[in-house]
Formats: C-alpha cells, sequence, structure tokens
C-alpha cells in the first residue's frame, strides 16, 4: 500500500503518522521524502489496513493498495487450484465438466424425482432445486421451504444425485444439514452476516455473483466465507444487470476467465439466469467453456409451461438432453484441442 503525504508535511509528522500505523496494524513503513511530497510504503500483512480511515487523516494526499485486499481467495497465496470433493467422487475444479441440473423451484415429490432421473439419465452429476425462493413479489410462489429440502433429499436417495439449493437465510442452517451444496443466491450476495454464518461451517458454498456486483466484490464475499474458516467456496457467474435488455442478464464472460486468474476458487456459470431464454443455454455454456468454467447449473422442468418459478427460461428434459449432449462433446474437443 502506498500513501502520498500532503505537500509540507514535515519528517516528524511523517515519523509520527508511520509510527501509529506500525502500532495499529503491524505493518513496517518505509518513507520517500521528495522535494514536493513524502510517500510513504507499506510492507506485510495490509489486508486488514482500512483505506477509508487512511485517508481521513488530515496529513494524507492520496491512498493506493498495490496488492488485492482479498487474500484467501487470491491466487498468489494458492497457487493451485482448489477442488472441491463431494460423494460419488465427484470433483469441481479438477479439470473435469459437472452439470448441476434441475428445476427452478422443487414444487412436487414427483416433479422432482422425474427431472432428477432425466437430468441423470444425460449426464448431469448434481440435482438443484430451490426450497426458498428469492422472488421479487411477495405474492409469488416462495418455495416448499424444508418440505422442499426433504424432497430434494428423497430424490437423491433415488438417484444418487448429491444436491444443491439456496439459503437466504442463517436461521435456516440446521435444515440444510444433509444438503450437499448450499447456494447463496446473487441477491445475497452480500449479506454478510449469512456468509460468515456459512463461514462457519465445513460444507461446499456456491456463492452466485450479485446482479451489480463487481468482480472485486464478489471475491471480497467469497472472502468473508473463507476468513471464517470454510475454504470450501464455489464462485457462480449468473449475469450481471446492463442496459440491454433482449437477454434477462448479460453474462460476463471474461468474469469467469478473470476468477480463474484471480482466484484458485472452482467457477461455475448459470446460462438460464444469464439469459432467460432457453435458446441461450446451449451457446453460452459453450463459450463458458472456452473461458474455464468448471460447471455449468442450468434449470431443467418437466413442463416449463407450467412452472411455479422460471419456466420460461428452463429446458425440458429433453431439450436438456441434447444439449448436454453437445456440451459435453465440446468439452472433449476443448481439452483434446488444447491438451
Ligand atoms: C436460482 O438459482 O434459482 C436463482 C434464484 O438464482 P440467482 O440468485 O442467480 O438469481
Ligand atoms: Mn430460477
Amino acid at each position: 500500500m502506498i500513501i502520498v503525504l500532503k505537500n509540507g508535511t514535515t519528517k516528524q509528522e511523517a515519523e509520527n503518522f508511520s509510527n501509529i500505523l506500525t502500532e495499529k496494524y503491524g505493518v513496517q513503513v518505509n518513507a520517500w521524502h521528495g522535494a514536493m511530497s513524502t510517500v510513504l510504503g507499506l510492507l506485510g500483512d495490509t489486508h486488514k489496513v482500512d483505506i477509508e480511515s487512511i485517508g481521513a487523516y488530515e496529513l494524507v494526499e492520496s491512498v493506493k493498495r498495490v496488492q488485492e485486499p482479498y487474500k484467501k481467495v487470491n491466487r498468489a497465496f494458492h497457487p493451485n487450484n482448489t477442488v472441491i470433493e463431494l460423494e460419488n467422487g465427484i470433483k469441481i475444479g479438477d479439470g473435469s465438466l459437472n452439470i448441476i441440473a434441475g428445476p427452478c423451484s422443487v414444487e412436487s415429490e414427483a416433479q422432482i424425482i422425474q427431472v432428477a432421473k432425466a437430468v441423470k439419465e444425460s449426464g448431469a452429476t448434481l440435482l438443484r432445486g430451490g426450497a426458498f425462493k428469492p422472488r421479487t413479489s411477495p405474492y409469488a410462489f416462495q418455495g416448499l421451504h424444508a418440505d422442499g429440502i426433504e424432497l430434494l433429499l428423497k430424490a437423491k436417495k433415488e438417484t444418487g444425485l448429491p444436491i444443491v439449493t439456496e439459503i437466504m437465510s442463517a436461521e435456516h442452517i440446521d435444515l440444510f444439514k444433509d444438503v450437499d451444496i448450499i447456494q447463496v443466491g446473487a441477491r445475497n450476495m452480500q449479506n454478510f452476516e449469512l456468509l460468515k454464518s456459512l463461514g462457519k461451517l465445513d460444507k461446499p458454498i456456491l456463492l452466485k455473483r450479485g446482479l451489480a456486483n463487481t468482480i472485486e466484490e464478489t471475491l471480497m464475499s467469497a472472502e468473508y466465507i473463507m476468513s471464517e474458516g470454510n475454504e470450501k467456496v464455489i464462485l457462480c457467474e449468473r449475469g450481471i444487470r446492463t442496459f440491454e435488455t433482449y437477454t434477462r442478464n448479460t453474462l460476463d464472460v471474461s468474469a469467469v476467465a478473470i476468477f480463474k486468474k484471480l482466484s484458485h476458487l472452482p467457477v461455475i456459470v448459470d446460462p438460464s439466469h444469464a439469459a432467460g431464454i432457453p435458446w441461450l443455454v446451449e451457446p453460452l455454456s459453450i463459450s463458458s467453456l472456452g473461458v474455464g468454467a468448471d460447471a455449468l447449473i442450468i434449470e431443467v422442468h418437466n413442463d416449463p409451461p407450467h412452472a411455479l418459478s422460471d419456466g420460461a427460461q428452463s429446458l425440458t428434459p429433453d431439450r436438456f438432453d441434447m444439449i448436454a449432449k453437445r456440451i459435453f462433446a465440446a468439452k472433449s474437443a476443448l481439452d483434446s484441442a488444447l491438451k
């Protein structure tokens, strides 16, 4: 971190300030005294140094970080890819491709079991389904809550597919004890108290990027979970809000490559919520493979026109089957071309 002091700051003032910094943050401070200004360089662990409180000192002209504000997430401190291991030998982040598929919401036992069996047959390795649904309208279907999780566990028992489902409040953590991967939805990406609670678990967390959050904010949210001790975090790019209205959101393909470069965490792409249009799921999935996605999460419903949420973007099981074949073929082609 570099701190430029205001013109006219005396050597004594700079030294006093350096001592404050060393005492408060345990960092080493080197000073360069120029003709016009004094520059301080902070060495050591500067992650806990609050840039805004430094800027509030009267003698400070400007402050700049030269190191990212996240540490546990940072590839610089953990060069190898993190691999998340689940039951049945499933690994996310080891270079293989996993597809998580299932309905937006769990609606009934027959529905979730039918979809689970179908997506498994098509090569999906995990089952998704929302039991707690973050809906824009309070009058829209809110999910089956605890019963929805029970139905997902039944579908897991029938098919062997590990389950992924969204949590909306730390109050519900106990209900998620048998869930394989807990999803934090886009709308809760900066619910810091929830993130801290999830950081105390020993369970993979699928963290979706917020609708209007930057790459760095997403990584800082992952840091919240990891700083509490849970290092099993999976990042998910699910499209962001832009001026474009053709698609529901805009898939930020470059974010996937950037997440992979800046962090060691596995990265998943959600083409269903990014596009909001079934025909875009295939091309967005294939483009995601090219930028290094470790997995895809795709909405599949047995009867999209009658779905209780997100029917318009859901694939039928037959269409998913066709698309999954092409996605796996693209993955093999890419792997052999880039060997
Ligand atoms: C979902 O996965 O069904 C969902 C609500 O996703 P997001 O948080 O990305 O909108
Ligand atoms: Mn959905």
